[in-house]
């Protein structure tokens, strides 16, 4: 028998392809390796379940068993690959050495933290980017009650979903981070401060402008020495610092790689014959957008391809929507430097329009009610990769 065609990862990236191949391939033998519990569930809900005070088994939409039963995939959970033999097309599992026919990378992006975390906080301090790691916050949360006092350091989208959703939680939630408003890479400064009004009139402690210099225990608490001088205490920490491709077997196996991820071309190939990938591990020429639909675009382009239509992907005007509702925001980030910002409106409602030297429209960024001018901009707007 010829071995499967192997997927590494079970995000979104990867149960989505596996199902997009499912609708053209019913029989192909897939394998699907995981680091993680392999449960189907959509990663964005994550930052929306401590307002609903949801179980993490509400998130799942179902469990390993089922992906491997209804899509027709062996699913090997909690299996971390080791490394990747490009040449003899097997992977490394510990000891064990599996033969792959084509090899899918969907490792995902993992958290980056830029400080030391103490032994003596590992119990406190949390980043949330799957399940298990809900599952994990989840309990911690639980343990300190209805109130419990959280610091979030990063104000980008993770950081700042988390900081709504916790404090519509009824958490009591400081926002730390060294860049003057949220979402520093979504917003131009205007609407990010914004939404910080909006934040600190929902009683979240805004200490912006402010870098973390170390951490400690303080008595049963997390201390929080902050680069000003001053500190802050919390029961629990959530660091959203950032997410960072997880390039290490492909680099490893001596595929081209860099902090943007893989190097794929539109086919969502690697450098490497017979492996691609896509997701959040891939730069798809140059591209690394890093949300959902442009992994889906992937997902669908490249169940055709490996379904013997050769397809190649391509992404259009597809603005982020944050899930912050004390002020609701959308952006599409423009892929070059603006000529300049033109912002409109006032208040929390507002539109900044990113424009070239002629006035085009290169993307935008949307707060409270000018949010409903997505659709129309995003027509007007260039593709992400057209
Ligand atoms: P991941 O979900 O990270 O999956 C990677 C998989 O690879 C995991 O199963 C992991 O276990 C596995 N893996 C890694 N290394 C190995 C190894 N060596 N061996 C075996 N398995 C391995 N996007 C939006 O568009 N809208 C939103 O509202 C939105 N909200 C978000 C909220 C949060 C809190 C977060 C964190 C992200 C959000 N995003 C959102 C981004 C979006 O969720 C991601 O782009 C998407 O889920 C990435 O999916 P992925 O499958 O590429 O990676």
């Amino acid at each position: 028998m010829s071995a499967p065609l192997t997927i590494i990862g079970s995000g979104m990236a990867g149960i989505g392809l596996l199902k997009q191949l499912r609708m053209l391939d019913a029989d192909c033998p897939v394998t699907l390796i995981t680091a993680d519990s392999g449960d189907d569930y959509s990663k964005p809900l994550l930052s929306t379940g401590f307002a609903k005070r949801l179980a993490p088994e509400k998130l799942a939409a179902r469990s390993a068993l089922e992906v491997a039963a209804q899509l027709g995939a062996v699913v090997r959970t909690h299996t971390r690959v080791d490394a990747i033999d490009a040449q003899e097309r097997c992977l490394h599992i510990g000891e064990e050495r599996l033969a792959y026919g084509e090899l899918v990378l969907a490792t995902g992006a993992a958290p980056s933290v830029p400080f030391a975390i103490p032994e003596a906080l590992a119990d406190r301090v949390f980043s949330i980017n799957d399940l298990d790691d809900y599952r994990n916050f989840h309990a911690a949360l639980e343990a300190f009650g209805q109130r419990a006092r959280v610091a979030i350091i990063g104000a980008g989208l993770v950081g700042s979903e988390f900081a709504n959703d916790l404090a519509a939680g009824g958490h009591r939630v400081s926002l730390v981070a060294p860049e003057q408003a949220p979402l520093p890479r979504l917003l131009p400064e205007p609407l990010g401060r914004a939404l910080g009004e909006a934040f600190a009139a929902a009683g979240i402690s805004l200490h912006l402008g402010r870098g973390v210099e170390r951490l400690e225990r303080v008595g049963s608490d997390v201390g929080v020495a902050l680069d000003d001088g001053s500190r802050l205490e919390a029961d629990l920490m959530l660091v959203a610092t950032g997410l960072r491709p997880r390039i290490e077997l492909a680099q490893a196996a001596g595929l081209a790689a860099g902090p943007t991820g893989i190097q794929v071309d539109r086919y969502l190939r690697t450098s490497a014959p017979g492996i691609h990938a896509l997701g959040d591990v891939a730069c798809v020429a140059g591209v690394n957008a890093m949300y959902v639909q442009p992994l889906q675009a992937s997902a669908k382009a490249l169940a055709r391809t490996l379904a013997g239509s050769p397809t190649q992907v391509s992404y259009g005007a597809w603005p982020v929507l944050v899930k912050t509702p004390l002020l609701p925001v959308v952006a599409l980030p423009p892929l070059q430097t603006p000529a300049r910002w033109r912002i409109e409106g006032e208040g929390g409602d507002l539109a900044a329009l990113a424009e070239d030297v002629d006035e085009r429209l290169l993307g935008f960024a949307l707060t409270g009610a000018c949010v409903k001018r997505k659709v129309e901009l995003a027509r007007a707007a260039p593709p992400l990769l057209g």
